[in-house]
Parts: C-alpha cells; sequence; structure tokens
C-alpha cells in the first residue's frame, strides 16, 4: 500500500465557490486566479473543474504554457507580465496577455519589432505599492502602450493592498482614486480592481472583471469572517491515517526536544503527514486535527514526515482516517493556530502529497 497522504480535490466545491463569485459580482466576467499551481491544488484540476471561467490568471509564462498544453482556450493573464524582449516570442506563440506595470516593460514594447499585436492589462499603483505606474506615470504610460504596434487592446487594473479587512478605510480610498485616475487620464478601457475581498466585500469594485483566488478555494479572504458565513465550500481535503496508535507514561515527553510531556497515561497517535509535506513546522500543541471525524489535538513538533495527536477523547485504531484540514475543520483555523493563512497552507503543499479528483 502507498503512503496514505494524499490532498483530495472537490471539483463541485470549486464550481460551488465559482458561483459565489458569479453571484456576488452578476455583472462582471470572472479572471480566475490559477498562479502557484492553483494555490497549491493543481492547476490543471483546477482549470479544467472552473472551465467556465472568462479568462485565467497566473504569475509566469511557464504556468501559462503549461495551461495552453493541458487545452485551456480561454485568455490567460500574465499578472506579473514578460520579464525580457525573448519571452515576446512566447506570448505571440501562446497567446498570453501580460500585465504592464513599467516603463522598462513599455520600452521593449516599443523597440521590439513585433508582427504581432496582444491585449494588455495596464497595472496602476493605487496604494500597493509593489507593482504598477503611480498615477502620475499613467497619462504617459496610456499615451505610449496606445502607440505601440504591439497592442491590441489597452484594459487596467488595480490590486488592493488592506480588503481583508472591512473595517479599513484605505479600500474605497484605493477605489475612488482608480476611477478618478482612469477619468483625469481619458482612459478607455475595461477595468479590474477585485480580488477576493473586493469580491464578498467592496461591491464598488466588481467593475468589468473580477479577479477571484483564495475564495475559489473554499477559504475566507477575511481576517473576521469564516466560511460559513460566506458560503464558500472546501476543496482540499488534506487526509491522512494514523501509523500507529499507543501508550505513553505519564511525566514521558513525545517527539523531539521533548516539548509535549504527557500530563498522564494516554493514548498517542502518529500520523503520517510533516512538514517535508507542507505541515507547517511550527504549528503548537493544541491545533486542531480530525480523526475519525472527531476533534483531537496535535501534540509536540511536527517532524518531517509525521505528527502526533492526542488520543484521550477519541476512539481510534491504526489505519483511522485522519484529517489535517478540508471539510468540519477549515484551513483557516488551522493557520490561525499556526500564525499563518490559508494561503500558506495551500501553497506549501508539497509535490510529493498525490492531489486526487473527487466528484
Ligand atoms: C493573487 C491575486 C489575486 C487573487 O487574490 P485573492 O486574495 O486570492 O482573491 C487577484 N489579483 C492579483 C493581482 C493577484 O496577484
Amino acid at each position: 500500500m502507498t503512503r496514505p497522504l494524499r490532498a483530495e480535490i472537490s471539483l463541485s466545491a470549486l464550481q460551488h465557490n465559482l458561483q459565489q463569485a458569479r453571484n456576488a459580482a452578476p455583472e462582471s466576467k470572472v479572471i480566475a486566479v490559477i498562479k502557484a499551481n492553483g494555490y497549491g491544488h493543481d492547476m490543471q484540476i483546477v482549470a479544467h473543474a472552473l472551465n467556465t471561467a472568462d479568462a485565467f490568471a497566473v504569475a509566469s509564462i511557464e504556468e501559462a504554457i503549461n495551461l495552453r498544453e493541458a487545452g485551456i482556450h480561454q485568455p490567460i493573464i500574465l499578472l506579473e507580465g514578460f520579464f525580457d524582449v525573448d519571452d515576446l516570442l512566447l506570448l505571440q506563440a501562446y497567446s498570453l496577455q501580460p500585465v504592464i506595470h513599467s516603463m522598462h516593460q513599455i520600452e521593449i514594447l516599443e523597440e521590439a519589432s513585433l508582427t504581432y499585436a496582444f491585449d494588455v492589462w495596464m497595472k496602476i499603483d493605487t496604494g500597493m505599492h509593489r507593482l504598477g505606474f503611480s498615477t502620475m506615470e499613467t497619462k504617459q504610460a496610456y499615451a505610449r502602450l496606445h502607440e505601440c504596434d504591439a497592442v491590441e487592446t489597452i484594459h487596467a487594473m488595480t490590486h488592493f493592498a488592506n480588503a481583508d479587512d472591512q473595517e479599513n478605510l484605505s479600500t474605497a480610498y484605493q477605489i475612488a482614486l482608480f476611477k478618478k485616475t482612469i477619468e483625469d487620464v481619458g482612459i478607455n478601457a475595461t477595468t479590474s480592481l477585485a480580488n477576493s475581498a473586493g469580491i464578498l466585500g467592496f461591491p464598488d469594485s466588481h467593475a468589468d472583471w473580477i479577479r477571484p483566488g483564495i475564495m475559489l478555494y473554499g477559504a475566507s479572504p477575511f481576517v473576521d469572517d469564516d466560511i460559513e458565513s460566506l458560503s464558500l465550500k472546501p476543496v482540499m481535503n488534506l487526509v491522512s491515517e494514523l501509523i500507529s496508535v499507543r501508550e505513553v507514561m505519564r511525566g514521558e515527553s513525545v517527539g523531539y526536544g521533548g516539548e509535549w510531556i504527557c500530563p498522564e497515561k494516554m493514548r498517542v497517535g502518529v500520523v503520517a503527514c510533516g512538514y517535508g509535506d507542507g505541515y507547517p513546522r511550527h504549528a503548537p500543541s493544541g491545533t486542531p486535527v480530525l480523526v475519525n471525524g472527531q476533534r483531537a489535538s496535535l501534540i509536540g513538533r511536527v517532524s518531517m514526515d509525521m505528527i502526533t495527536v492526542d488520543l484521550r477523547d477519541c476512539e481510534a485504531n491504526i489505519g483511522d482516517p485522519v484529517m489535517l484540514w478540508g471539510d468540519g475543520l477549515p484551513a483557516d483555523e488551522v493557520a490561525l493556530h499556526a500564525e499563518t493563512i490559508a494561503y500558506e497552507l495551500f501553497c506549501n503543499i508539497a509535490p510529493r502529497v498525490p492531489r486526487v479528483e473527487i466528484k
């Protein structure tokens, strides 16, 4: 038998979550964001399950080529654009649409003598201060893009820095600044602002295209709302089994560093899943897991291939199922214990963990 750890990927949950994005922004087209291997879920599985999306977005040309070779025909947007002049041939060969965020990229476009033109997404920086043209530069960038033979249609976009916090006033400011810049410069383009938090929390941001990422995978984009209240379904069930169950005496320690000391004689289970699989090494004792569908706690340090769990409150034997997160144990809850976010938990799932489609 093979090692029991696997990431089950629910196709119907992906489709449900896409529909939730459409319901929240019924007038907008959807760019499904599937960078970082579909947030760790397997980009090809995700793209095929979401084949009703209007477009896809990825971070690299390699990811985009992978999608084209898997038969994806929708527009594919490169969120970091292209990096040098040689990339332009690949944009042509695979029909890709770059984000244009710097004068450096515009210079490359101006100097390249292309016989082919593509759509571009001009990124305006309204407060994230990562990628994009400042509002001062936007007029010049727009004019120069207009003059480029390689540019077919210009779309305009921006990205939010604080939309995960619905009380934060900077999102409304970013929306207003984006709209004002479009108007002042006289930009005639379809527009896109909203990530998942914008879609669910800021209706003013919906515009022509929405860009859902994390909500598609069934995790919350907000610090204060759980997926149940947002009607999202978890897509990944990270599941394994107990590979050992034993009694450890009171006062004895469990695992590296002896960090957990048994307060009484107790049953300890060992689960095949560790930081070598992407489970967070800094998850502390008390982080929840489901054993046979019942809540139990991680105890002691996370090892490379295993974790140990407290079985005092569970009926459990070797071979019984364990869920690290998924249906009944939101990744957001595990992330909170591990002082991270579900995005990182998903992205960190190692290549050695098989992704298995579940209808
Ligand atoms: C990753 C990303 C998104 C999706 O963000 P979520 O918070 O996962 O919804 C949208 N737009 C851009 C530019 C991104 O980089």
